[in-house]
């Protein structure tokens, strides 16, 4: 019997070490909803690294031990390991590259040699597990050399890759000196998914420049074998998020935010820290917007959340000081004793609460400069079950490519955001439902389940193919 193996950078879970022990929480984030009807059952598993350095081989056997009972196992990294291969070559180098902020790329050699070594490292523990004819399923951009090395140890195997950030034009990746040693990489899969069309036509063009490989309707032919790319957009698990709206923990909690806030109108902004995702020009335009329609003082405010991201890197600490900045700016400008324009927490939040938020709020305001898909405007729009409320949506998020009835609008286009954000304010309940409504239809049928269906069935059709081609 062959198996699945789900390989992603991080475990679904989070690793406290506590009064001499390790306590383990799962993750509830979407994408180990979605991939829990694979790993958890028969005898497939997840592997991937645990989200801690743990260099002592007692501790180590203890948390293999307790992963084993939640099918999963562990990728030990060092700090080392943590230090070049994701925060270096991961995040100072893939992640600004292919989201376009060149400015902040790092080309640094060891990073690169730590992002090989780690690759292999994964490549190594996959392989204690694998057999032959096994499915291998590999996560995300931290891991684009893997499919290849798996390949090659593996021949028959079953390798499938997916990448849940953009993917970018050519130009931007022709900047990174061992552009073609990823992409070499990546295409060891016998089936590449991005979230968007777009991202797909970037990474057929790059094949086609790069590695010399021809390709024609999203299939390449490599040496030996014919792999598919095509664009899957992740959904949510939209039940969770339109149930726990409606629920009576999360209204009580709304009834007491709502007489904390009064009943002004409310923009939600839920962003973790990163350049991507647009919040300073964001703040700004919601200043400017203040500064023109002096009726909306003391009527409208922003809930920010931020929630910390790789606060150790330099560029996110300088971000965090400028958010600081500017919503100290705005507030010490307009408040009143009585009302406060922006609500702003640096904080993550429990999912009642942040449910609360979504059901409360009347606008969302999604504005990343770039981001592979975005869930936060999903999540918002699925949880808007009286079907009032409207969605602000960035069109550099993947999510816009399917939720056309929101209010598009380009995130550096500060005139586009500040006259969006009065549409918003100003529109009719009925347009407000009909827009909610159709994406709402939309999003519900594209669930997170349907998304890891599609895709593993399209991932037997290419086996198929090739199975027929040989
Ligand atoms: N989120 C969370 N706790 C919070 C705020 C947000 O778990 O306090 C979640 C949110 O529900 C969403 C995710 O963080 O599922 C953010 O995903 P998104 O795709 O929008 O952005 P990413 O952080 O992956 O770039």
């Amino acid at each position: 019997m062959s198996k699945t193996i789900i390989v992603s950078n991080r475990l679904p879970i989070s690793l406290r070490h506590r009064n001499g022990r390790f306590e383990f929480k799962p993750s509830a984030g979407g994408l180990a909803t979605g991939l829990g009807s694979i790993y958890k059952s028969g005898d497939n598993i997840w592997i991937g690294w645990p989200g801690n350095t743990v260099e002592d081989p007692e501790q180590r056997a203890e948390i293999i031990l307790e992963l084993n009972d939640l099918k999963m196992s562990p990728v030990f990294l060092t700090k080392k390991d943590v230090e070049q291969f994701y925060e270096g070559f991961s995040n100072e180098t893939l992640w600004p590259a292919f989201h376009y902020f060149t400015q902040y790329m790092v080309y640094n050699p060891d990073h690169w040699d730590a992002y090989v070594r780690v690759n292999q490292k994964f490549c190594d523990a996959i392989l204690k597990k694998a057999g032959l004819n096994d499915t291998i399923w590999v996560h995300d951009y931290q891991l684009l050399l893997l499919p290849q090395m798996l390949r090659e140890a593996l021949p028959e195997a079953t390798i499938a890759f997916f990448q849940h950030i953009p993917f970018p034009s050519y130009e931007i990746l022709r900047m990174i000196p061992w552009r073609k040693e990823l992409l070499e990489g990546v295409i060891g899969a016998d089936l590449i998914g991005f979230h968007t069309f777009d991202d797909v036509r970037h990474f057929l063009s790059a094949v086609d420049r790069i590695t010399g490989f021809y390709s024609e309707s999203g299939y390449i032919q490599s040496e030996n074998r014919i792999i598919n790319v095509d664009s899957f957009p992740m959904g949510i698990d939209y039940d969770k998020f339109a149930n726990q709206a409606i629920s009576k923990r999360t209204q009580n909690i709304v009834k007491k935010f709502r007489k904390q806030v009064g009943d002004q109108k409310l923009i939600i902004t839920i962003d973790r820290l990163d350049y991507s995702k647009g919040i300073p020009k964001r703040i700004q335009a919601f200043h400017q917007l203040l500064k023109e329609k002096k009726e909306l003082h003391g009527n409208v405010s922003m809930i920010m959340i931020v929630v910390p991201s790789r606060d150790k890197v330099q560029s996110y600490k300088e971000l965090k000081e400028e958010i600081d900045l500017l919503v100290g700016r705005i507030n010490s400008e307009y408040s009143t004793l009585n009302w406060v324009p922006v609500h702003y927490f640096y904080r993550s939040f429990p999912f009642e609460e942040l449910s609360a938020f979504y059901s409360m709020s009347d606008i969302a305001l999604v504005t990343p400069l770039r981001d592979g898909m975005n869930l936060v405007c999903k999540e918002f729009v699925a949880s808007k079950t009286d079907q009032t409320g409207v969605l602000i949506l960035s069109e550099m998020a993947g999510a816009s490519k399917e939720l056309q009835d929101a209010i598009l609008v380009n995130p550096n286009d500060q005139r586009a955001i500040i006259d969006a954000i009065y549409q918003a304010l100003t529109m009719k309940p009925e347009e407000q439902n009909q827009r909610i409504a159709s994406m709402q239809a939309s999003l519900k049928r594209y669930d997170v389940f349907q998304w890891v269906k599609v895709f593993m069935d399209r991932l037997d059709h290419v086996k198929n193919k090739q199975a027929e081609l040989n």
